[in-house]
């Protein structure tokens, strides 16, 4: 299970693992991919620890909708607003999620493959 002490991504928001910064407030924190899968490769975590998807209710309402409007605020920032994006929620083991703490990856700069799954 996962835990926010022994979470990379609480360790960032900590300060103890660096992160190349793209934007932070109060709530969320974005930061560039260690491994870009894209020219723009960005993740935008709560700065509260939850450990994926299946842990959102409607409690964190304020946190996703904020979330959501702040994605195309990055991506204009990104240069990726015209071009276009993608947005990936990882969710469990199926999904490749590497990295047990809710994060939003924000993919652009070149043309991704339309292939999902
Ligand atoms: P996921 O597979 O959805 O869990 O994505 C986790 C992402 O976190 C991967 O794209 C990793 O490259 C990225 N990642 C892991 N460690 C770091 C780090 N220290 N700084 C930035 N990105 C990281
Ligand atoms: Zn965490």
């Amino acid at each position: 299970m996962s835990d926010s002490h022994n979470c990379i991504f609480c360790k960032i928001l900590d300060g103890e693992i660096p992160s190349n910064k793209v934007y932070e407030d109060d709530r969320v924190l974005a930061f560039h991919d260690i491994a870009p899968n894209a020219p723009v490769h960005v993740l935008v975590i709560p700065k509260e620890h939850i450990p994926s998807l299946n842990f959102v209710d409607e409690s964190n309402n304020v946190l996703i909708a904020h979330i959501v409007a702040l994605i195309p605020k990055l991506a204009r920032g990104l240069g990726v607003s015209e071009s276009g994006y993608r947005v990936v929620i990882n969710c469990g083991e199926d999904s490749g999620m590497a990295v047990e703490h809710l994060h939003f990856h924000i993919l652009g700069g070149r043309h991704l493959p339309q292939k999902l799954g």
